[in-house]
């Protein structure tokens, strides 16, 4: 039997109810906060994604030739097609854009619990302002678009990529010249974003570097207040650095994002991230726990547009359903207005008639397609969730009446037809 190609998925009904709630939500969040939504294509030019994350991307992607011999690739993320739309389209809209989006994205990952080859994202992109109040409404946008849709356990950490790299430098200047040149920046920024800090330690050890100042470097990664940041920074241009950190953050308990963990460790892709980012976790997942990344970056003038302030993040969104799911929270069940049954094929016209009358009021209607009377009727619309039923007999269509019939409490009341939206 053929099945779903490996790291992806089916939906079913119930899965997709769910999924489209959790979706809703998440929309009206970001249409709060001023973001107009758009839509790119599923694939790209594969060179807009090795333009934004070089050569080895190729190996995550799912990437073809097209009959036209075009090289073209699945998307892995929305960023650089949101910023190929903004170049080709947009650069004239007035600024700031707000910019939202949903969409699949494919990976050739390896599949594991909340990691799929194709899974979705939505997210956002903010062009034309980098001031700290929008960067601290960006931050509690991710935040208030995850907290909104009823997660409870969530963790927030706000990250400084450019103070990050000013101190994996200053290790880099303590070692002895003739191994400064062999010491790779990337490689430390790559294993501090893995977390295996033991690495890093030995790495720094191996390259010849004093023990002071390894242990100056890991108390700065352990800085948990901005205050503390600020303490290993004393040059002018550093110090407003910190100090746009410290305004952001001052910012986020006036957008009522109150728990907030400083985490000088997040190091997302710093040929790409410039400044300020982030990370939100929902712990309830264990390994695959993070449901959203972001931050200040600079792609555009890369994909041939004018520079421009840019940030942004993106929500896994299937992730953001499992860390519901992990959290016992309660889906609204599917349900539906109205079940219709005509007891016998005569009374078909007159319950078709109001099927439709009843649809027309935008009431989810159903009727029954397979003439199987009361009893299997009302079992049928107790499957489906129905609130009523209405049972139309031939003594009810010489009267010009129904029998309404609540399904929770099983009371019946026999009106007319008119009546029903009023009695619903
Ligand atoms: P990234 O674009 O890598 O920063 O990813 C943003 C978010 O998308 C992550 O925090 C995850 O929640 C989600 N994500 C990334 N890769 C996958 C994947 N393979 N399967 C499911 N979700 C993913």
């Amino acid at each position: 039997m053929l099945t779903t190609p490996r790291g992806t998925r089916d939906f079913t009904s119930e899965e997709m109810h769910k999924r489209n709630l959790l979706l809703d939500a998440m929309k009206q969040t970001f249409l709060a906060y001023g973001y107009a939504e758009i839509q790119t294509p599923t694939f790209e030019h594969l060179e807009l994604f090795t333009k934004k994350s070089g050569a080895s991307i190729v190996e995550e992607l799912y990437t073809f030739t097209d009959k036209g011999g075009r090289d073209l690739a699945l998307r892995p993320e929305l960023t650089a097609p949101v910023i190929r739309l903004y170049n080709e389209q947009l650069q004239v809209q007035p600024k700031p854009l707000k910019l939202f989006y949903f969409g699949n994205c494919f990976r050739y990952d390896r599949p594991q619990k909340g990691r799929y080859r194709e899974f979705w994202q939505i997210g956002c992109e903010l062009l034309g302002s980098d001031s700290p109040e929008a960067i601290a409404e960006l931050i509690a946008l991710a935040f208030h678009v995850l907290s909104d849709v009823g997660l409870k356990d969530i963790v927030l950490r706000i990250g400084q990529v450019k103070l990050l790299s000013i101190q994996v430098q200053l290790v880099k200047d303590s070692l002895k010249e003739e191994e400064k040149d062999s010491f790779d920046i990337a490689l430390v920024l790559r294993l501090i974003d893995k977390e295996d800090f033991e690495e890093v330690e030995k790495y720094f050890y191996d390259k010849g570097c004093p023990e002071h100042v390894v242990t100056r470097f890991f108390s700065f990664l352990e800085c948990k207040t901005s205050d503390a940041v600020a303490g290993f920074f004393h040059e002018g241009q550093q110090l407003t650095i910190v100090k746009q950190y410290q305004k952001v953050l001052g910012f986020l308990p006036d957008l009522k994002v109150d728990a907030v963990e400083v985490d000088m460790r997040i190091a997302r892709g710093l040929d790409y991230y410039t400044g300020i980012v982030f990370e939100i976790d929902a712990p309830v997942l264990g390994a695959e726990k993070q449901l959203c990344g972001g931050g200040q970056y600079e792609l555009i003038g890369q994909l041939g547009g004018n520079e421009l302030a840019s940030s942004g993040f993106a929500i896994g969104f299937d992730r953001t359903l499992l860390a519901l799911e992990s959290e016992q929270f309660k889906f609204t069940p599917p349900r539906l207005d109205v079940f219709i049954i005509p007891v016998t094929k005569d009374q078909l016209p007159p319950a078709l008639r109001l099927c439709q009358e009843l649809r027309n009021q935008k009431k989810s209607v159903d009727i029954d397609l397979l003439r199987r009377g009361i009893g299997k009727g009302l079992k049928y619309a107790n499957s489906k969730n129905a609130t009523f039923a209405v049972i139309i007999g031939e003594k009810e269509v010489e009267q010009n009446k129904v029998t309404l019939r609540n399904m929770s409490s099983g009371e019946q009341v026999t009106i007319s037809s008119s009546e029903i939206i009023n009695y619903m």
